[in-house]
């Protein structure tokens, strides 16, 4: 019998949306009598609890969430290990490294593991504002592994925690995206996943080093908008990530 691992966040009346709609999740109950009857009504942001980006999300062309094949959202895993990292951690190619992200084949849903969201969901506005982030170079580096979706389990996209952001400001997004890659989001519990037991062969990073077709570089000045800071000093409330 397969042993099903739970990675969704719990979505109820507490949970905050994130701060590009800042919407606190309404759960309205509607009752008839004179017995009991009750639907209940919900408002919120879709990018709330653990959910998927589409291209839509930043491509004005782009598919929707209904046009993304199962077979894009499911299959073989890795998780590649950052749980070294702490509040507003600027994620690099070589945490990836570190982290075994040389060990992602082409067709791998990749999970980006920093327990953040096991620590600090639920605390708002911090959880959104003091997350480590990811910024576009490290996301191409992971493209051209050539993974079919990237999961995260913290507010990867810098720019968007910040209150005055503009439609220039997620060049992460446009990275992954771009490349027709599924980004999934409010995940959490990776720790709880097997650690890869056996190691894998190399021949399947021959794609190394190649851009994205859709790479904002190759449309100048995506960067210019909001560029994440190489590194911010942390708040001092912000809580790190104790081990
Ligand atoms: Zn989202």
């Amino acid at each position: 019998m397969p042993r099903f691992i739970d990675l969704s966040v719990t979505v109820d009346s507490n949970t905050m949306s994130p701060p590009s709609t800042n919407l606190k999740v309404e759960v309205t109950p509607h009752r008839r009598g004179p017995g009991f009857w009750q639907v209940s009504s919900v408002r919120q942001s879709l990018h709330t609890g653990a959910h998927i980006d589409s291209p839509l999300h930043v491509f004005k062309d782009g598919i929707t969430t209904a046009e993304i094949s199962l077979e894009q959202v499911t299959g073989e895993a890795l998780v590649v290990d950052l749980s070294f990292v702490e509040a507003n951690h600027r994620i690099t190619i070589e945490d990836l490294k570190r982290g075994g992200g040389d060990r992602v084949r082409k067709g791998d849903i990749v999970l980006l593991r920093t327990d953040w969201t096991d620590k600090m969901y639920g605390k708002w506005p911090d959880y959104f504002t003091q997350s480590p982030f990811f910024p576009p170079e490290s996301a191409e580096w992971l493209v051209a592994k050539g993974p079919k979706s990237i999961g995260f389990d913290f507010f990867e996209e810098y720019c968007a925690r910040l209150p005055d952001f503009s439609s220039e400001d997620f060049p992460m997004h446009r990275v992954i995206l771009g490349a027709g890659i599924v980004i999934m989001e409010g995940l959490t519990n990776l720790g709880a996943l097997p650690a890869p037991s056996t190691p894998r062969s190399t021949r399947s990073r021959a794609r190394k080093g190649r851009p994205p077709a859709s790479s904002p570089r190759s449309r100048g000045g995506v960067y210019d908008a909001c560029t994440p800071p190489d590194r911010l000093p942390p708040e001092p409330h912000a809580r790190s990530v104790e081990h």
